[in-house]
């Protein structure tokens, strides 16, 4: 039997009508096979060929007594019939365009329904099953759930800690362009960017009117990339949006599938612009030249390449482990205490929700990157160590602000960037002989989440806060061609600025 490997001819939620469905196409091949005309089956059984036509298309459930008389016309055991195997190639089509057919989606498309006969050229049961099953995958992307869009970004995020966050393609083919342009070292200018992207057929223009949904938009057509006007606060970002808009084109992105395509095409861009900015054959020999001082900082490197600090976090998670040999950890916090955004190829333990996502997670107030806040002065980098059930970590975190309307990534209000490394790797960075040690036995709920008990004493009872919603991460998308993007708003702006 071939017949299993049909589309969905396992799922449950049909069960009881496929069931039917299968066993009318298991009783048809039986008396086409014998050379039965229903009539001719009608006749051995006693039972009017109306009522087996309705059964052999799965419209009506036969009576116990019916199905043993079938058994008996055909000389097979009751369980041959009631198998739940389509008994050939042809039947598991037919019974799939049927289950199609019967379904809640097909009934929205209001077109007429195909009678899965026999008369049907297997060509085209074959082009219509296909259709069927792409039309349900379609539909599974639009409604794409926050819980799959949290595992399809763990699963990028696991990803990217097995490989050291470190990719060889992006970085050769940034390097290539960057020089192409003319760079040899230092910050990259935004000079230097619009060169790129004229060598690759494109003019960049800034407008004050961009979609609300889009951080950049490409016109394909007339080869331009239309950019906000000025720099988001607490950044170098026109250059950073710039460089990941020519990355699609550079990395030859097509329009993303899924939400895991989606994410996947976002961390490939933002790996593309950062080593554009800090590229590797000028970044390398610059780290490995503090690490020989035992002087690494993320502040100098991030001044050194003119880039944010978060971003020269980010970039140090890229090259660190692969060049340096320098495991570590990267945390973006807010003021609340929740993650933004995390990377770990060191063993930092991630506090982690049912689906191993970390985003929106508390983490520890012990660890640097939620002590940060407690200090006044914020115009350098904090240094701590941190013992955890998983070992000593030496952390640098830097606090930061975003205006109130938010940064470029969503992120709005005070937050924090750490940077972290195990015990052992602490002596190459400054700000190892810091003084400051804390103890973190997190998940153990003893550590920092249960309040002081003579606190619940006096309070316990007393107290009534009123919540604040949570600030939604990873939210559901709105339908449209690119995941979170207003279509509609696009293609209006694009005609409105188009040239003549
Ligand atoms: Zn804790």
């Amino acid at each position: 039997m071939d017949g299993g490997d049909v589309p969905g001819s396992n799922e449950t939620s049909a069960r009881g009508e496929t069931d039917l469905i299968t066993l009318g196409r298991r009783i048809r091949h039986l008396r086409t096979a014998h050379g039965l005309t229903l009539d001719a089956l009608g006749e051995k059984v006693g039972s009017a060929p109306s009522l087996l036509s309705l059964v052999e298309n799965g419209r009506r459930e036969p009576r116990l007594g019916l199905l043993r008389s079938i058994a008996e016309a055909f000389g097979v055991p009751m369980s041959e019939l009631l198998s739940a195997e389509p008994p050939s190639r042809r039947a598991a089509l037919e019974i799939a365009l049927d289950r199609a057919q019967r379904g809640p989606l097909f009934t929205t498309l209001g077109v007429p329904a195909v009678k899965p006969s026999q008369k049907l050229p297997m060509p085209v049961l074959e082009q219509l099953v296909g259709l069927h099953e792409e039309l349900a995958r379609r539909e599974q992307l639009a409604i794409a759930t926050p819980e799959e869009a949290r595992r399809a970004n763990t699963d990028l995020r696991l990803e990217r800690e097995a490989r050291d966050n470190h990719y060889p393609q992006f970085e050769a083919v940034a390097e290539q362009l960057v020089k192409a342009a003319g760079y040899t070292g230092g910050a990259l200018t935004h000079r230097t960017v619009a060169r790129m992207a004229e060598q690759m057929g494109f003019t960049l223009l800034h407008v004050d009117d961009l979609p609300r949904s889009a951080r950049s938009v490409t016109d394909l057509r007339n080869g331009r990339i239309y950019l906000p006007p000025a720099s988001t606060p607490g950044g170098h970002g026109l250059r950073s949006l710039a460089l990941q808009a020519l990355a699609h084109r550079v990395l030859e992105h097509d329009r993303p599938r899924s939400y895991g395509e989606f994410l996947r095409q976002r961390v490939e861009i933002t790996y593309f612009a950062a080593a554009c900015l800090a590229p590797q054959f000028v970044a390398v020999p610059f780290l490995e030249a503090r690490k020989r001082d035992r002087d690494l900082a993320v502040e100098d490197f991030r001044d050194a390449f003119g880039i944010t600090h978060e971003a020269a976090a980010m970039r140090l998670t890229n090259l660190a482990t692969h060049h340096l040999g320098i495991p570590l950890h990267f945390l973006r916090v807010g003021a609340d205490g929740a993650l933004f955004r995390g990377y770990a190829n060191d063993g930092l333990p991630f506090p982690q929700d049912v689906t191993g996502a970390i985003e929106g997670q508390l983490i520890c107030r012990r660890w640097a990157a939620r002590e940060a806040f407690e200090r006044r002065d914020r115009a350098t980098e904090f240094y701590q160590y941190t013992d955890t059930p998983a070992g000593t970590f030496w952390c640098s975190t830097q606090t930061g602000s975003m205006s109130p309307s938010g940064g470029p990534d969503g992120g709005s209000g005070a937050f924090s960037i750490t940077v972290g490394v195990p015990y052992a790797h602490a002596k190459w960075f400054r700000g190892r002989a810091t003084q400051v040690r804390r103890v973190s036995t997190c998940p153990d709920p003893a550590c920092c989440q249960r309040p002081a008990p003579e606190l619940t004493e006096r309070w316990s009872g007393e107290a009534w806060p009123s919540g604040r919603m949570h600030q939604q991460i990873l939210a559901a998308l709105p339908r449209g061609a690119f995941p979170g993007v207003d279509d509609a708003e696009v293609y209006a702006f694009l005609d409105k600025h188009a040239p003549a």
